[in-house]
């Protein structure tokens, strides 16, 4: 049995641009970046109203990333994005966008333009995951991930659905730089299951939906349940229909040097990302 760590209730929200409220759930962690190595970051957009809107375009501005991958789950609402390489597309619920954005890569990320001239729900996150330092310059890409690609493993009272690693044989559509496991559960109330990950793994677990009993121990709606490093098998037991986003990875033993959208192993490198990205070397977005 995997110990439980702690078991974190949500941090306030906050907007990243006028499109996402998310709550930062690595913040309340100590050291959440090392401690949750190879996830730097959990941005969690609880499900939210938002009424229809013509000529807007709500979310986040151009910005660049280096020497990390951001992934991007859309649950309610459709999140759209564009870069300067003239790439773009739209993540519709269900699906999952894993964004390796390497040497660099400019981009904006928004409201889908139909999901915003309708209005309704948005509920998505997005995890940022590290790169080991010889793949931190690696070319940008996308992997555009629809729910159709996902592997789901089906049991009695509900799902697994794997984004990337393997669960019970299923393996996980998304190709990664270094052993991640992500799946996003689904239990109906009442319902049983049992996960298995190694023990020195970084391994947590968010309540997106329900609630329900995790290794005996009581965890609610948007509580961030962190695993101790020791110990294979967790237990779900939900009482209410829940659902759940997993997350286990192999530690990144490497410096962490970040500076905002920047994360590199040296100071001397993120001075060196700065420096590209004033000098044009990201490329060119409009506002
Ligand atoms: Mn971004």
């Amino acid at each position: 049995m995997k110990p439980i760590e702690a078991v974190y209730t949500p941090p306030s929200a906050h907007w990243v641009g006028d499109g996402f409220h998310v709550r930062g759930y690595f913040n309340v962690i100590p050291d959440g970046m090392r401690r949750m190595s190879p996830f730097l970051l959990l941005d969690y957009g609880a499900p939210e109203e938002f009424p229809p809107a013509d000529n807007t375009r709500r979310g986040v501005g151009p910005h660049p990333h280096r020497g990390f991958e951001t992934v991007t789950i859309a649950y309610q609402g459709s999140v759209a994005h564009h870069d300067s390489t003239g790439s773009g597309g739209v993540i519709a619920p269900g699906d999952v966008q894993w964004m390796t954005a390497g040497a660099g890569i400019l981009h904006r990320e928004y409201h889908a333009e139909d999901f915003a001239r309708a209005g309704g729900a948005m509920q998505m996150a997005q995890i940022w995951v590290n790169l080991p330092h010889e793949h931190k310059l690696t070319a940008p890409r996308y992997q555009a991930i629809t729910a159709d690609r996902m592997g789901v493993h089906e049991f009695k009272g509900g799902s697994v659905r794997v984004i990337a690693g393997e669960h019970a044989g299923v393996k996980g559509p998304a190709a990664t730089f270094s052993p991640v496991h992500m799946y996003d559960v689904e239990l109906k109330s009442g319902a049983s299951h049992r996960i298995s990950l190694p023990a020195h793994y970084n391994t947590a677990l968010l309540v997106m939906k329900g609630g329900l009993s995790v290794n005996g121990k009581q965890a609610s709606a948007d509580d961030f349940v962190l695993f101790k490093n020791e110990g294979e098998k967790i237990s779900l037991e939900a009482h209410a229909d829940t659902r759940l986003l997993v997350l286990s990875g192999e530690p990144i033993n490497e410096p962490i040097a970040n500076y905002g959208p920047f994360v590199m192993n040296t100071p001397e490198e993120i001075a060196q990302a700065i420096s590209d990205f004033q000098t044009g070397k990201f490329g060119h977005l409009d506002e």
